[in-house]
């Protein structure tokens, strides 16, 4: 059965957002709306807001809000009511957050839970140089780890791999300071909500996601 939980995600780029989403998405059986998906998906497709999207992504800059947001908000409100939601990638600025909460003030409740998933910063940077991703699933692969390599088939549905644009070394850089400047204030408004739950972002992703699962106060047997 599908769960109601309404959850974001929060974490600086890298953290392992992604890969926590496509999990929690299969357990929850809830909607995962990826912000930086859904704009690669335009980038893909050449749409003008591919166009002008991909201008700021290129450099690791945030999209501006006028672009950005309404996009983002029409998936959420497209959901039913009483839906629950992962939201990836989303708020990543204050006002991003507060328009949310005016948003989701016309659709029953808002969120249930703010994840935070933290990962020191030198393997953020190990960690970006060395990913790519699905083209079909857009799940994320590291491929220092053992045995990968760009040529690999994805682990998950057999797709072919490619690096994000954004994940060359000149735009990672400028991607954690736009997280620790613009992104990063957001924690303390979720912290004063009291919705704030904090996990490690190390480790196997199998642990990571009982770590998750506990923060959410789900089961976590498996
Ligand atoms: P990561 O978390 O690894 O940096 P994402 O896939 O979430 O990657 O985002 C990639 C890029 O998409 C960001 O660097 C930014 O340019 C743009 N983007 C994603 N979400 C937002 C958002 N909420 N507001 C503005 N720009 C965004
Ligand atoms: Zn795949």
């Amino acid at each position: 059965m599908s769960s109601s939980l309404r959850l974001a995600l929060f974490g600086p780029p890298g953290a392992g957002k992604g890969t926590q989403a496509q999990l929690l998405k299969e357990q929850l059986d809830v909607a995962h709306i990826s912000s930086g998906d859904l704009f690669r998906f335009h980038v893909q497709q050449r749409t003008e807001l591919g166009r002008v999207a991909a201008e700021y992504m290129n450099q690791g800059l945030l999209i501006p809000d006028t672009v950005s947001v309404g996009i983002i908000l029409d998936k959420v409100m497209e959901l039913g009511a009483e839906a629950g939601f992962i939201l990836d990638g989303f708020p990543r600025t204050p006002e991003q957050a507060h328009i949310l909460t005016e948003t989701l003030a016309e659709k029953s409740r808002g969120l249930d839970k703010v994840l935070f998933i933290s990962v020191p910063e030198e393997e953020l940077v190990r960690r970006l140089g060395g990913r790519f991703i699905c083209r079909q699933c857009q799940a994320p692969h590291t491929l220092s780890e053992a045995g990968a390599d760009a040529s690999s088939p994805c682990r998950q549905c057999g797709g072919e791999l490619y690096q994000r644009d954004d994940d060359r070394a000149e735009a990672v850089q400028a991607r954690i300071e736009v997280y620790h400047r613009q992104t990063a204030p957001v924690l303390d408004i979720y912290r004063e909500q009291g919705l704030l739950a904090e996990i490690p972002g190390v480790g196997e992703i199998a642990d990571i996601n009982r770590l998750a699962r506990a923060a959410l106060e789900l089961p976590t047997g498996d």
